[in-house]
């Protein structure tokens, strides 16, 4: 669950959400650094402007006292003597002193030297007064800190370490998230909420998954009154493994917990654990429990725990990812070294429980899996009348409708819908939502955009029309094909032309259904072949489909009686077929041998299908080239009725939905 999640309640696409003002803080800004830079640089260069000429004794003596130019001469801690010249004397040297911003002016000091000995200095100054019949001049002495010299030696040191600080500073942010510095990148990331926090989300907007709520309503009424459970001797299970595909409502559930169970909850991501740090992983899962145990009774949520879940290596050496592993075998120590019964119970939630470890899942730590999957009819209806809400709807759609019309998708699917039919509805300047808008969005998440404007050559379009025929006769004639909802031309997404179904929604498929699909889906290239005896690479996402449905009837299914009841699916997804087989390469010839031959089958029958109807089949695709979109209906006027299809079931039960493309026409 993520932040944004978190506290936006509204269940449209975050991508349609407008962006939150990134807080009051002004932002740092790097141009601030380069200004104090130069500024500093600036003023050192001001303040150590005028710096006298360096000469020797033998010149001060030889041409500035025998010249009688010396004003006074000011010693510095006994080893450097500054000479400050006479002002009328100036001019004189003006050569030596130089010119520019950094020469000496009128006031001096103007040379210096470096002594050997002050007193000898003394001396030999008194010496030379004397010889050059001099008048006194003052020699002082005065003790001072030479400050341009230590800061010019400091600052260069000062300006690295701060960089060094700066970097640091950064690097460690970044690494250990907001707010984080160096020495909280082993701390949890989790978010709590507890009852500062308010989660607004409860039970109630989650709709259906009536078993996946039970189960976990109940842990949380664990938590409430843990004694109805301890005293008949329950104990109370450490964690639950919400299991289920992409968009079923895993996080909205636990975001629900969040905001029914009134006690702590901290909420993080698998992938939060990860760090570039070697052992943060580990530090942080430590930092995690620490945490929640402290706050018991409290429950920790993990969404997409696969990302530090998966099953450890076998070998060590070949690519398995140490840091990740110790992050586990840290959660694996964390999630059985507590007590039972303090309270702390984790929720977890992944689309990949297949690759889980095994550990991970065995009863002591995750006690519980709750499957949650896509959701049937009737839960469709709940979720719609949820995300309808919000909505101003027309009185004509039919929320029945609209769960018929959408088999196959899960929960966020269905918000989507919603959403997309909103807005499809505002562009066309409808004052609410119609049944049209609705099938539209359906259509548009299904299929992609309509794309009108698209450049098709007429050859093109016949093809496309004569192939999309053909899947929709075979399909219909066939008694166990999907039924057939519309046939279009119009380019959509990636697809030139779709044959729309709507799939009967069942838990097994038997044989015949499966090689009726096949032959279907083999509809279109046959049709190509019969009409205009050349083939094209139109057919290529059909073949793929049939080959790999094939595939899975030989090798998963036993459905081939050469290759026997034998299943070679490795449900556990822990065993890497990639370099072994666990078959033999007689079986492999064999198995190639029997996807071929079934797939020939299907084709052979298609062409037989359409070659006894060819002549619906082409007034199908005449009309199709002339309407662009033909319907069940338009199929029952040229075919009759569906051979042994219960028609009232149609409208009841059958519900699932799908496409046949004939992508990459063009390729
Ligand atoms: P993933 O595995 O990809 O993380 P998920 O199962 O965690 O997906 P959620 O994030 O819970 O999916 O669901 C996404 C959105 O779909 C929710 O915010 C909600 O709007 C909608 N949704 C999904 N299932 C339901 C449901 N049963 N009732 C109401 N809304 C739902």
């Amino acid at each position: 669950m993520t932040d944004k999640e978190t506290k936006n309640k509204k269940p449209a696409p975050d991508k349609f959400m407008p962006k939150k003002p990134s807080g009051g803080k002004p932002k740092f800004n790097m141009s601030i650094i380069y200004i104090a830079i130069i500024l500093i640089l600036g003023v050192q260069f001001f303040f150590s402007g005028k710096t006298p000429v360096e000469t020797t004794w033998y010149q001060v003596k030889r041409t500035m006292l025998q010249n009688g130019d010396v004003e006074k001469i000011v010693v510095l801690n006994k080893n450097k003597a500054n000479i400050y010249l006479k002002k009328e004397s100036f001019q004189k040297y003006k050569e030596e002193l130089g010119s520019g911003y950094s020469a000496p002016d009128v006031n001096g000091p103007h040379f210096f030297f470096t002594l050997g000995s002050y007193d000898s200095f003394e001396s030999n100054v008194k010496e030379a007064i004397v010889e050059y019949n001099l008048e006194e001049f003052p020699i002082t002495n005065q003790d001072t800190y030479d400050w341009s010299g230590i800061i010019s030696f400091l600052f260069p040191i000062a300006l690295i370490v701060f960089f060094w600080w700066f970097l640091f500073k950064r690097m460690s942010k970044g690494a250990a998230g907001p707010g984080g510095g160096i020495f909280s990148v082993g701390k949890s990331q989790a978010k709590l909420f507890d009852k500062d926090q308010k989660v607004t989300t409860s039970f109630k907007d989650v709709a259906g998954l009536a078993e996946a709520k039970q189960e976990i309503e109940e842990i949380v009424s664990f938590l409430k009154n843990p004694e109805r459970y301890t005293k008949l001797g329950g104990k109370i299970p450490k964690g639950a493994l919400l299991v289920g595909p992409p968009g079923t409502g895993k996080t909205l559930l636990a975001k629900a917990v969040a905001g029914e169970a009134h006690v702590p909850f901290f909420s993080m991501s698998g992938s939060d654990f990860v760090e570039m740090f070697v052992g943060v992983g580990a530090s942080r899962v430590r930092d995690l429990f620490k945490q929640a145990k402290e706050k018991a009774p409290c429950i920790v949520f993990i969404d997409e725990i696969d990302a530090i879940g998966r099953a450890r290596g076998k070998n060590p050496n070949m690519g398995s990812n140490d840091e990740r592993e110790n992050t586990l075998n840290q959660l694996l120590t964390e999630m059985d070294g507590f007590d039972t019964n303090s309270g702390v119970i984790i929720l977890a939630a992944t689309n990949r429980a297949d690759i889980l470890d095994r550990a991970l899942m065995r009863a002591g730590r995750f006690d519980r899996q709750i499957h949650v999957e896509l959701p049937d009819l009737n839960e469709r209806r709940e979720i719609f009348n949820v995300h309808l809400k919000p909505l101003k709807i027309d009185a004509t759609v039919n929320i029945d409708f609209l769960a018929r019309q959408t088999p196959g998708f899960s929960g966020a699917d269905i918000a989507n819908v919603c959403n997309e039919s909103a807005l499809i509805a505002a562009r066309r300047e409808h004052s609410t939502v119609q049944k049209q808008d609705f099938l539209d969005a359906v259509d548009r998440i299904i299929g992609g955009l309509e794309k009108k404007n698209k450049i098709i050559s007429i050859d093109e379009k016949k093809t496309i029309a004569y192939h999309e025929a053909g899947h929709a006769t075979v399909s219909w004639l066939l008694e166990h094909a999907h039924p057939l909802v519309k046939v279009t031309i119009v380019p959509r997404g990636k697809a030139l032309g779709a044959a729309w179904y709507l799939p009967e929604e069942r838990s097994i498929t038997t044989k015949d259904q499966m090689l009726d699909e096949m032959c279907a889906t083999l509809g279109g290239r046959a049709a190509e072949e019969i009409v205009f005896e050349k083939i094209s690479s139109g057919a290529q996402n059909d073949l793929e489909r049939v080959t790999k449905q094939a595939f899975a009837m030989v090798c998963y299914f036993g459905m081939s009686e050469k290759v026997g009841n034998l299943s070679f699916y490795d449900s556990s997804g822990q065993t890497d077929f990639s370099f072994t087989k666990p078959y033999s390469e007689k079986t492999a010839e064999l198995i190639d041998s029997e996807i071929k031959e079934l797939v020939e089958n299907a084709y052979l029958r298609a062409k037989k299908v359409l070659t006894e109807h060819k002549e619906g089949h082409i007034k199908l695709a005449e009309r199709l080239l002339e309407k662009e979109v033909l319907f069940s209906e338009d199929l029952e006027e040229i075919f009759g009725k569906r051979p042994g299809f219960d028609h009232h079931k149609t409208d009841d039960n059958i519900i699932a939905n799908n496409t046949d493309t004939t992508a990459n026409i063009e390729a």
